[in-house]
């Protein structure tokens, strides 16, 4: 094996200038975080890899990248290729085709799916641009590791002109079923299918959408699986599961770290012996918030013993704000939280505590830990990470109240689960979790926290590099 090349949509950090000082500020989120451990380890864990690189657009112009980063990011101990993108070309590539057409219909949101030609158009051009990028640097012995929905043509772009180049393709986000994945214009569809297609391996989070993408195959491609192999264009292509996990050392940690304690001590001073349900989501209408919502007021209204008795602390994180669906539900949220807490407040008390920020890694931390409930009702979810950071961080006590709809249900079957739009078996599950025994509690989580420490983020990235060399060998027996 030669180098260990991930490609993503965005680097894994933004240029950071202050006066004439400049710095690689590191992104945030659970992928760069694991590759970066990943490319820091793999030397001493895998001495087969012989090099890394990252490439993905740079948010800075190609002149900061010559005048200041290069040399910076020659520091790294992996390479670095930024992908310089026009920011009209960018715009429609991801505000448009990859953040109104594929992310909503593949949380099945199809009402708000914007097909646009010209985000599509944008979209194959962007893909190009990374092909054009990467092709003359490619070596025979290189592991290309291409990320998420940005990038579904890329695969198919690089196949085309390094037939045996070894191709690993990750979605990071659901795959609709069939019925869903079918609405978009034929040739749209097509093309996306067999762009993903020139991967030797093709991984999801779950059982469910490796199913929806074969039938998927089947239908619009013609081309029968046989447990999780297809032979496509005479090449053996895998398709499997690989659910991702976190760093959970990294989150277990910080029940010792006097930081995060103290900060703990702190929000729980703030509510006496008033219970904690916390929950955190990027503003996003996938993650089921006016629902939530909706349960938590159907709570209060069914069950008035717990009025002045618990708190709900509701963490709106920003995101994708230039998006006219997003925007739209910040007011209807923000409204909702106005009149759900007009209705019940009383002089000593508010039920819901709104804030809508980015919290640093301690607070969350603290937050995770000082909650006695985390309410965590997506109405789509690739996987969720909080969920599993949640449980992770826990002192051993505390209910994860989980959306059957998130691909982490599949895994965390301790959680008291629950459809995000049935507003009483939310309203009931929280009565049920706020009155949970503290033995049950402990041992719902330490199964879960077993599992979550078995599974982690390192295991995932080794067993998807793996299972990428196995069918490169099994492609050679066929030969
Ligand atoms: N997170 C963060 N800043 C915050 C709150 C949360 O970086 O202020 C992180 C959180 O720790 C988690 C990620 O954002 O790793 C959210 O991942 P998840 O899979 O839950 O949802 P996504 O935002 O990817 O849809």
């Amino acid at each position: 094996m030669g180098r260990l090349i991930i490609i993503s949509n965005r680097l894994p950090f933004s240029l950071d200038k202050e006066g004439d000082k400049v710095n690689l500020r590191q992104s945030s989120g659970g992928l760069v975080s694991a590759i970066k451990s990943y490319f820091e380890n793999a030397s001493a864990q895998r001495p087969e890899i012989t090099g890394k690189m990252w490439v993905g657009v740079a948010d800075f112009p190609q002149e900061d990248w010559d005048q200041l980063v290069a040399a910076k990011a020659a520091e790294q101990d992996f390479g670095i290729l930024p992908v310089f993108v026009d920011k009209e070309l960018y715009d429609n590539y991801y505000n448009g085709f990859s953040n109104s057409v594929l992310w909503p219909l593949f949380h099945y949101f199809n009402s708000l799916a914007n097909y646009e030609s010209q985000f599509f158009d944008a979209y194959v051009q962007v893909n190009q641009l990374f092909a054009e990028k990467l092709i003359p640097l490619l070596e025979p012995d290189d592991q290309v590791w291409i990320h998420d929905y940005q990038l579904m043509i890329l695969p198919h772009l690089l196949r085309a002109k390094k037939p045996d180049a070894t191709i690993g393709f990750f979605l990071h986000i659901p795959f609709p079923s069939y019925e869903i994945f079918r609405l978009l214009p034929t040739e749209w569809k097509k093309i996306l299918l067999q762009g993903v297609m020139g991967a030797d391996l093709i991984g999801f989070h779950t059982y469910d959408y490796v199913q929806h993408f074969l039938h998927s195959v089947k239908m619009l491609l013609g081309v029968d699986s046989y447990f999780h192999n297809l032979q496509y264009q005479d090449r053996l292509v895998r398709i499997d599961l690989f659910p991702i996990g976190i760093d959970y050392n990294k989150f277990h940690q910080t029940v010792a770290d006097p930081e995060v304690e103290e900060l703990r001590n702190n929000i729980q001073a703030n509510f006496g012996d008033k219970k904690i349900i916390f929950s955190v989501d990027r503003l996003d209408y996938t993650k089921g918030l006016m629902h939530r919502l909706s349960g938590f007021e159907y709570f209060l209204d069914r069950y008035p013993e717990w009025k002045e008795k618990m708190v709900f602390i509701l963490n709106i994180v920003p995101s994708r704000d230039t998006i006219p669906a997003y925007n739209e539900r910040k007011r209807m949220i923000e409204e909702k939280i106005g009149t759900l807490n007009g209705r019940f407040s009383t002089i000593a008390w508010q039920p819901v505590i709104y804030r809508y920020t980015h919290l640093s890694f301690k607070e969350l931390i603290a937050l995770y830990q000082a909650a006695d409930v985390a309410l965590i009702t997506p109405l789509r979810d690739g996987m969720n990470l909080v969920a599993k950071e949640y449980v992770a961080s826990s002192l051993g006590k505390g209910v994860l109240i989980l959306s059957e709809l998130a691909g982490a249900a599949s895994e965390l079957s301790e959680a008291i689960l629950v459809n995000p739009t049935d507003t009483s078996d939310v309203a009931s599950s929280i009565t049920r979790a706020l009155a949970m025994p503290l033995y049950e509690q402990r041992n719902r989580i330490s199964l879960m926290q077993r599992r979550i420490q078995e599974y982690d983020v390192f295991k995932w990235v080794n067993d998807f590099i793996d299972q990428l060399a196995q069918v490169k060998q099994e492609q050679q027996k066929q030969k």
